[in-house]
């Protein structure tokens, strides 16, 4: 059982993880838990990182001396709660990255998780012990803390599962599921009985913000069954049967699209004119890998006048100004004409495993947005989603559109 931020932000909402945490036990099971930091908490210790890095010759705070104070919310919920547990009769205790132990590499602030070797916590469970995790945290080959990267925690109730075999991740939330689009945009959104690990891989990483990425990936390589469901729930209440995000074959009843996903976190650059032979992509594209900026959507084509060539690509927004910087410090080395930025776009994706047998997948969205008048600047495909990049303001009119253009308020 895991329990994010918002289900821990305060001691009456730890009072109900632990209800609900007592109920499964009471039912016979084995539970492990995991916790996050209280709701915020995370925010304002980077904040103070932040700050001594200024404070310190202006130098940001150095990596590992960063994970040490912002895995220390994780460390204070996991306590908290293995406390109210114990005064509500529980057997029930902390544990931390290190003791669990949660090996990782020792690339700081996002590192990955190498092992976890399950002895210790099994014999705690086997011990009749209800052991409190904390998330977002491990240890590296050093004896250094690590923590494993925003949002993370969902990573580490996802491994400590993996590494237990535990029948089933749930994932405790403010919300209680997945939804076919964000409810905020389109009220009539439903509530996903399923979804495929693919499917929510892709939903996450276009804008989705129920699960975190690497989670939904780690659970699809190693099996694990996750359900993501509502923490403000009480024990047993039967509407409260969430989500569960399995292997396709497990899903019944086959939709073509799952869902549609938004992120307003994009920025679109277009270089005009670029000279068309082998190894400009290699340049551009190497000197933003060298810069560690993610890049997005690729398209590239061939300009009407012959050996010249137009590209657009996508970053996020925070990397929008040095990605300027970079592309135009190369413009005397690649010669292109002309660098255009434009942030006032947005991606917009459907995503179904059905799009793979069917056809007029595409068609369908691209008419639903010519219906709005919705202009689609840059188009790119996987086997399993459609994005198209459009300008901002139209946005919630285009989740709208397509969420009724593929029956979604339906299903
Ligand atoms: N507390 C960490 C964060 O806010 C990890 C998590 O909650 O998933 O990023
Ligand atoms: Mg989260």
């Amino acid at each position: 059982m895991k329990f994010g931020g918002t289900s821990v932000a305060d001691l009456e909402r730890m009072r109900r993880v632990a209800r609900l945490v007592a109920a499964e036990a009471e039912a016979g099971h084995e539970v492990a838990v995991v916790v996050s930091a209280m709701a915020g908490r995370t925010n304002e210790l980077v904040a103070w990182t932040d700050a001594a890095g200024e404070a310190t010759a202006g130098a940001p705070a150095s990596d590992d001396e960063y994970d040490v104070v912002v895995a220390s919310g994780e460390q204070v919920s996991a306590g908290l709660v293995a406390m109210i547990l114990r005064n509500m009769g529980l057997c029930a205790r902390s544990w931390l990255g290190w003791q669990v132990p949660i090996l990782t590499d020792d690339a700081h602030g996002k590192a990955r998780i190498e092992d976890v070797p399950p002895d210790k916590l099994l014999a705690a469970l086997g011990a009749g012990e209800i052991p409190i995790v904390a998330g977002f945290q491990g240890v590296d080959r050093q004896g250094r803390l690590a923590t494993l990267g925003r949002g993370a925690g969902d990573l580490s109730a996802v491994a400590v599962a993996a590494a237990l075999k535990a029948d089933r991740c749930d994932i405790y939330t403010d919300v209680d599921g997945v939804y076919t689009t964000d409810p905020r945009i389109e009220a009539k959104a439903r509530r996903l009985a399923k979804i495929s690990y693919e499917e929510m891989l892709e939903m996450a990483s276009l804008g989705a913000r129920v699960l975190q990425g690497r989670s939904v990936e780690l659970a699809m390589n190693q099996r694990v069954p996750l359900r993501v469901l509502s923490s403000f729930a009480e024990p047993g209440q039967s509407d409260n049967a969430g989500t569960i995000v399995c292997d396709e074959e497990e899903i019944v009843e086959k939709r073509v699209v799952s869902g549609v996903a938004y992120s307003r976190d994009e920025a679109k650059i277009s270089l005009f004119g670029l000279p068309d032979h082998p190894g400009v992509s290699s340049e551009i594209f190497g000197r933003l890998a060298d810069a560690n900026v993610n890049v997005d959507m690729i398209v590239q084509s061939h300009a009407r006048q012959a050996g010249a060539a137009n590209m657009e690509f996508t970053v996020g927004k925070r990397d929008a100004a040095r990605t300027m910087d970079i592309v135009t410090a190369a413009k005397g080395a690649i010669g292109f004409e002309d660098v255009a930025l434009d942030d006032n776009v947005a991606k917009v994706s459907v995503i179904g495993v059905g799009m793979r047998s069917h056809t007029g997948v595409a068609q369908t969205m691209f008419k639903a947005l010519a219906e709005r008048g919705v202009n689609i600047q840059v188009i790119s495909t996987s086997e399993i989603k459609i994005s198209v990049l459009i300008d901002v303001a139209y946005t919630e009119l285009a989740v709208r559109a397509l969420h009724a253009a593929y029956g979604l308020d339906k299903i």
